[in-house]
């Protein structure tokens, strides 16, 4: 039987619990999830796509090291199109958070672009966990920026990697 791959892209700018949140449960859902960390130079990302691989490959080192179903999560970092990536990866879907209804319009396009480019790739949701529903990187970068306190939002690795990129900025 074929292997269930699932993709999870994002920017991860940085790694949030509300991302870590999906990759633990999305990783239940099939054979093998790969978090796909994108280069999206449209967004301006504060970290280089070197940086936000390390930091997303560092904590899901963790989940892996507790995880006892299913193959490993991956963590592997893409630029150009999702559905060519994960065409080449042999997924058969991909996986994506929606938080607020705010999310909705972005990922209902984005869902539907790639189903136009690649029919028999499904884009399916998790809905954001309780404790996480308002939680966004972009935010986070926000408050680290004024000094507030991150901890709640992001691992210690992530917050630490914050004050260091903030303080040479
Ligand atoms: P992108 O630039 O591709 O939207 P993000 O890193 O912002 O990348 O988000 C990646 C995915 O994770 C998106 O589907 C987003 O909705 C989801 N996501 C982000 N934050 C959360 C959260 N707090 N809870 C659940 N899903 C989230």
């Amino acid at each position: 039987m074929s292997q269930k791959v699932i993709i999870y892209p994002g920017t991860f700018d940085p790694l949030t619990y509300g991302h870590i949140d999906i990759i633990e449960r999305g990783a239940r859902l099939g054979d093998q999830l790969i978090v796909a960390v994108s280069l999206n130079l449209g967004k301006q990302p504060l970290f280089s796509i070197e940086e936000r691989t390390e930091l997303v490959k560092a904590e899901v080192a963790r989940i892996n090291d507790a995880n006892k179903t299913g193959l490993p999560v991956l963590v592997k970092s893409f630029s150009g199109l999702l559905t060519d990536f994960a065409t080449q990866q042999g997924a058969t879907s991909i996986l994506r958070g929606l938080r607020a209804v705010a999310d909705f319009e972005y990922e209902f396009q984005m869902a539907s672009i790639n189903k136009r480019l690649h029919g028999e790739l499904e884009t399916m949701f998790l809905m954001a966990a309780e404790q996480q529903h308002f939680v966004a990187s972009r935010f986070v970068k926000e408050v680290a920026v004024f000094g507030g306190d991150v901890s709640s939002f992001v691992p210690e690795n992530v917050a630490k990697a914050l004050h260091r990129k903030i303080k040479t900025k």
